[in-house]
């Protein structure tokens, strides 16, 4: 099959696409409902999707209600992404064990799941190929981060709607995803106008034996995308941002968001792309056996900048200044790209509404152009 081609997937067949990937080993991962959000989980039933739900997002704002109808992908991220299943927020990476010949260092050797990720956002795409880089991009490969993506299956179902939050199109990762998935979704009222974009996705399409899709289908397909593209009503202007930010490292607006910044660490949390750490040594009673096990950390942290008796960053102004320019600036010098992706959760998730283009948009407002 060539990856232009697409089929049509009628909507009581999504159960069968499941079903294929289950039956091929897979752990599926979609959204569904959870404490009136919508997350990301483990699901064998098309049932367990969102159908007829919609959400709403504003900063620190975030609702769901079943707007009814049939859609099961009618809404934007929440505050899960998958980033959770690649880089996992508690993991084993080895550990070392004691026996009569002395100290031996173990690597993990547990099996790891295969996933497959339905319902991918274009952002979301643009979020794990920014981790790519960070984690396999050059000579230190991260091996946990590289097995996990290596044997992951990426299935991008594109919006059909956006929130007030989103500001893809500004740092031009969406909201339509051009290639790095598997198959790519458009859902219209009764099914799916699906294409492959890799020879897994080709012979799943080929399992599934759909029909072509109808030049009717790609057509609404194509409109509801356009109007989706249309329909985004945040533009952050991200030209020139590293140098500005750089410019601006004693600003007094750095005071000011200070003042408002909790550092709850919300926004690195949910965002697809940001990766702290930090290893904890745990040790068995008997002293023969240390694990090491690294867990998600946060540069709002504190103690993430303790170095040889002394906090770096010791204060919210040091840790939201670091926050902004390593997003928007020295990820620029790390890894080739922006660390932001628009993908707005750290707006919506941020409990006194920090909306990190506003707080970009001052520095340029109060900078005098040469
Ligand atoms: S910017 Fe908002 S979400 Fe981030 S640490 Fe500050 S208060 Fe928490
Ligand atoms: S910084 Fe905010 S908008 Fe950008 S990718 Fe992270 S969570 Fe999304």
């Amino acid at each position: 099959m060539e990856f232009t081609d697409t089929v049509f997937l009628p909507r009581h067949r999504l159960q069968s696409l499941i079903d294929l990937l289950c039956e091929s080993g897979y752990d599926v991962i979609g959204p569904t409902i959870r404490q009136d959000a919508i997350v990301l989980e483990s699901l064998r039933d098309a049932k367990a999707l969102p159908g007829g739900w919609i959400d709403r997002q504003e900063p620190a704002v975030y609702r769901i209600e079943n707007a009814g109808g049939s859609r099961q992908f009618d809404f934007n991220v929440g505050p899960s992404s998958w980033k959770k299943y690649l880089f996992p927020p508690k993991a084993s990476i080895g550990g070392a064990r004691l026996d009569q010949d002395g100290w031996h260092f173990t690597e993990s050797t547990e099996e790891l799941p295969r996933y497959a990720f339905l319902g991918v956002r274009a952002c979301d795409l643009a979020g794990i190929e920014i981790q790519d880089r960070v984690f396999t991009g050059d000579e230190f490969v991260d091996p946990l981060y590289k097995r996990l993506r290596e044997q992951s299956l990426i299935i991008v179902v594109e919006c059909s709607k956006t929130s007030a939050t989103c500001f893809c199109k500004s740092m031009g990762t969406g909201p339509r995803s051009e290639s790095g998935f598997d198959l790519v979704m458009t859902e219209l009222d009764d099914g799916f106008v699906v294409r492959a974009g890799s020879d897994r996705g080709g012979n799943l399409l080929a399992d599934l034996d759909c029909q072509p899709s109808t030049s009717r289908q790609r057509d609404a397909g194509e409109k509801q995308i356009a109007a989706t593209e249309a329909s985004l009503a945040k533009h952050f202007d991200a030209d020139g941002v590293a140098a500005l930010l750089m410019e601006n490292l004693e600003h007094p607006a750095w005071d000011d968001v200070a003042r408002r910044c909790l550092s709850c660490t919300n926004c690195t949390m949910v965002c697809p792309t940001c990766f702290c750490s930090t290893v904890e040594e745990v040790a068995d009673l008997d002293q023969t056996q240390v694990d090491r096990v690294r867990h998600w950390d946060s540069c709002f942290n504190p103690e993430l900048s303790y170095t040889c008796g002394g906090t770096a960053r010791p204060d919210v102004r040091s840790r939201y200044r670091q926050w902004l320019t390593h997003k928007f600036a020295t990820w620029h010098d790390q890894f080739g790209t922006s660390g932001c992706v628009g993908c707005g959760r750290c707006i919506t998730w941020c409990p006194v509404g920090i909306d990190l283009t506003a707080e970009v948009n001052r520095f340029r407002q109060e900078t005098p152009v040469d």
